[in-house]
């Protein structure tokens, strides 16, 4: 299959040639040529198989011809994120380079000043996280009755994070002749209904079955005690051959704790979660980006959908509560057919969590055996026993081992246990916590005045 056999303009496919592509992804082959017939559609694949440009692409196409008018923006994209919004923009730019379309980003942590001043000028799309844009609406700044295409984007994150009801009230301002995009890694029952309801027709494409993870992706769970966790962490970091990795956690406060920790233990380590303010969260990232430091910390809100080209490792540093959070998380690693390693680290409180990723991939994850003495060694830090134990772990990490063999207490450090909770289904996930996932997406406008770096500016594309 070839980008010229689907549908699309000679400066688009230009553009796609810059960009480095010469094949579409399965899901950009199925869902480019109906969104071109100004179909409805579901498009649901996992997680790093190209879902933006299935959409951005020929969205620049459709959004070519017409005229832009004050307030009213051609086009909407729906992101849960502001990481997701810019990286959506920066896709615009990218292939939109041949096209003369105007795009506003409406993200919170970025002033809005020059956004609004080009929404009040017109725009062709518009990218938004919901939080913002109704805010906005009910402001009146900004009309949605001219706006004839729709994305949701990430709707299984966007129902995670509690924005369904978001999207329902801009579904209903927006025109109902409109065309509507739906893209998700899975398909939970309240995704549904929302298609349902506020889609017609749609063509329905799924590439894979839904949250089945990546065969290029090696799986394993680790057995660890919360308080061996820091310990384990570092003698894999050490063991594993990784060049570089993303260690999520489920809290901003281990991840905070955790980076602080691997920095004082010598490892080049960053962190971002959803406490830091935008700059410093792009900051964070570029410095990983550009290989400044080779470990990110992260929380699963700040990390969801980055797009960051080859880490060989994603650790899970806390089995993640939400099963859908552990399909995305590993899906960091493994992008564009290269090969990943994923460990999920199972603590005795874990077993309800673990249990239910294993039933939603539908795969039983292999139990990595930390040998004992390899971490006796790691610990003390002696090079050669290092190499040694490197080889060792390679070894053992084709093989399942039923029993899982602890590595012996480091007491002087990680005194602090993670507090004791009981393994919770996602429907039982605390309160607050799910309050913290939606603050952390969508904080409170924090006035930053700092520059706003280039491709967050509202920009002409051509
Ligand atoms: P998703 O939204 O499905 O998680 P993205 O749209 O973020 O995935 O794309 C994942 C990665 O794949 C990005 O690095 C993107 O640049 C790359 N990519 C997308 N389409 C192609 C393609 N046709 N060929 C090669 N790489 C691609
Ligand atoms: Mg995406």
């Amino acid at each position: 299959m070839n980008f010229a056999d689907l549908g699309l303009s000679e400066e688009l496919l230009q553009a796609v040639e810059a960009a480095g592509y010469t094949e579409p992804t399965p899901i950009q082959a199925q869902a480019i040529p109906p969104v071109l017939m100004m179909k409805d559609l579901i498009g649901i694949a996992q997680t790093g198989t190209g879902k933006t440009a299935s959409f951005v692409l020929p969205m620049i196409d459709i959004l070519a011809h017409g005229r832009r008018r004050a307030l009213m923006p051609r086009s909407l994209i729906l992101e849960p994120t502001r990481e997701l919004a810019a990286q959506v923009a920066e896709n615009f730019e990218k292939y939109g380079k041949n096209h003369d379309l105007k795009m506003a980003l409406l993200i919170g942590g970025v002033q809005m000043g020059d956004q609004v001043k080009a929404l009040t000028e017109g725009v062709d799309v518009l990218i938004a996280t919901p939080g913002r844009l109704m805010d906005l609406f009910e402001r009146g700044k900004i009309l949605l009755t001219g706006c004839e295409l729709l994305v949701i984007d990430e709707a299984d994150r966007m129902l995670d994070m509690g924005f369904i009801p978001d999207i329902e009230n801009i579904c209903s301002k927006l025109p109902t002749n409109r065309q509507t995009m739906l893209f998700s890694a899975t398909m939970p029952p309240p995704i549904k209904k929302l298609s349902d309801r506020f889609l017609s027709n749609p063509k329905y494409i799924e590439v894979a079955r839904p949250a089945t993870a990546n065969i290029n992706i090696v799986q394993h769970k680790v057995a660890v005690t919360a308080r061996k966790k820091r310990e384990v962490l570092r003698h894999l970091l050490r063991t594993d051959n990784v060049s570089t990795a993303i260690v999520f956690c489920n809290r901003k406060t281990t991840v905070r704790e955790l980076a602080k920790s691997l920095k004082g233990h010598g490892f080049g380590a960053g962190e971002i979660h959803g406490d830091m303010d935008q700059p410093a969260r792009l900051a964070e990232l570029d410095r990983f980006k550009s290989g400044d430091v080779n470990i990110l910390v992260a929380s699963d809100v700040a990390a969801r959908g980055l797009d960051v080209k080859g880490v060989s490792h994603v650790f899970n540093f806390d089995t993640p509560w939400h099963p859908d959070d552990y399909v995305h998380r590993i899906g960091r690693t493994g992008r564009g057919g290269a090969s990943g390693r994923a460990f999920t680290f199972v603590a005795p409180e874990d077993a309800e969590a673990i249990d239910n990723v294993e039933k939603l991939t539908g795969h039983k994850i292999p139990l990595f055996d930390l040998q004992t003495e390899e971490a006796e060694e790691a610990r003390e830090e002696k090079p050669k026993a290092r190499r040694a134990s490197r080889e060792t772990a390679r070894d053992t990490d084709r093989r399942e081992v039923p029993e899982k063999r602890e590595v012996p207490e480091k007491r002087e450090e990680s005194a602090r246990r993670a507090p004791r909770r009981e393994a919770r289904a996602p429907a039982e996930e605390p309160r607050r916590e799910r309050r913290q996932r939606r603050s952390e997406a969508e904080p409170a406008d924090d006035g930053w005045n700092g520059p706003v770096p280039e491709f967050l500016k509202v920009s002409a594309l051509a």
